[in-house]
């Protein structure tokens, strides 16, 4: 793989401007750990203080509204939160499908303004524990993808991938390197077929329970090209241990 390991922290729902040295802290490692790519998504309310920390790492959002603006109390559209510094955006996340009741449709809206806007992109897949128990996650992941992904070769190198299996999320649980490994490579296959040869160079994230200690191992699965990391990324300590263990990857990875 011959891209950089892309470690991305969500910060979620976390996060006031007590929270910026955190962020001060993760660019400066960031700065000397350059074989890796780091980038958090901080709440919207902090991507311009974040911005303003950073010197190296990428800033992002958690969501945008598809419009690019109007009459929706309490959305915040793609041109915004570029205006406040962001250069990409998470859209699909489990958590917004669920709480929001986001089809793969919507998601794909949201994308496509993402881009419009001039954010690159982290579109978030993954199957629950009663489809993965059923046998359907890679069906249930190739819809998702079919139906998010917005086609175009020339949109693929705008576009991350994350893999996050929802019962793994925040639970300390993790698939084994096997599964994580035949999931990626299902999904490398699904984004051959949707955007050819440029497909192949799409970056797969692994998130779900990635912690400095898990970290080593779950990076050095095949098709694995970074991690998307939530609740590990809120201190610079634990984030930063999961930016070492990627930087510490055999380099033909
Ligand atoms: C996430 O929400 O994207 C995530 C991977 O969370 P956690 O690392 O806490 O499981």
């Amino acid at each position: 793989m011959s891209k950089r390991p892309y470690i991305v922290g969500n910060w979620k729902m976390h996060g006031t401007r007590a929270m910026l040295a955190e962020a001060r802290a993760i660019d400066r490692g960031a700065e000397r750990l350059t074989k890796v790519e780091v980038a958090i998504a901080p709440p919207f309310t902090l991507i311009h203080a974040v911005r303003k920390e950073a010197e190296l790492m990428g800033v992002g959002a958690q969501d945008v509204h598809p419009a690019e603006g109007g009459a929706h109390t309490g959305d915040v559209s793609a041109a915004m939160v570029k205006d406040a510094g962001a250069d990409f955006t998470i859209v699909g996340h489990s958590e917004r499908r669920a709480d929001h009741g986001e089809s793969n449709a919507r998601v794909l809206e949201k994308a496509k303004a993402a881009l419009a806007a001039g954010l690159n992109l982290i579109v978030c897949v993954g199957e629950t524990e009663e489809e993965r128990d059923a046998g359907k996650a890679e069906a249930v992941v190739s819809r998702q993808l079919s139906g998010s992904l917005p086609t175009g070769e020339e949109l693929a190198e705008k576009i991350t991938v994350a893999y996050e299996p929802v019962w793994a999320i925040g639970t300390g649980r993790t698939p084994t390197v096997d599964d994580v490994a035949a999931m990626h490579r299902h999904i490398r296959a699904k984004l051959v077929a949707i955007y050819g040869e440029a497909g192949a160079g799409v970056r797969i994230l692994y998130g779900g329970s990635v912690k400095p200690d898990n970290a080593a191992e779950l990076l050095s699965a095949d098709e694995v090209g970074g991690a998307l990391v939530g609740g590990a990324s809120l201190t610079a300590e634990s984030f930063l241990g999961i930016v070492i263990a990627a930087a510490d990857l055999p380099r033909d990875h």
